[in-house]
């Protein structure tokens, strides 16, 4: 194994060791889910909790809770304007799972703000 690698955004050698580009700055592991905007690492500061939004989404997702509880108050209200119809607590229910089933980096990723 050589002792050096490369920047996957701007091709510079690095050290192997090096955790950061000294070009450009890019994460030399950087997870392919992690956005310039929303660093994941910031995101697991966050003290919300996959597991809850899960459980929250799954019981009162026809309300929006979980979307309020992920900072998400827009799409929360539209949970609370379309509850009459049930599509929400159907939504929920999916989203629930999905929140339940992915792992916490992509769950951080995708719906921690
Ligand atoms: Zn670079």
């Amino acid at each position: 194994m050589p002792d050096i690698k490369y920047c996957s955004k701007c091709g510079t050698q690095l050290d192997a060791s090096a955790a950061f580009c000294t070009q450009c700055g890019t994460p030399t592991v950087a997870p392919t889910f992690t956005y310039t905007n929303n660093p994941s690492s910031a995101a697991y500061n966050s003290d919300k909790n996959r597991i809850a939004a899960g459980v929250l989404a799954i019981v009162l997702g026809g309300i929006g809770v979980h979307k309020f509880y992920l900072n998400q108050i827009g799409l929360g209200i539209v949970y609370v304007l379309f509850c009459w119809t049930g599509i929400p607590s159907i939504i929920g229910l999916i989203e629930g799972i999905i929140y339940l089933t992915s792992t916490d980096e992509v769950f951080f990723a995708k719906y921690v703000r």
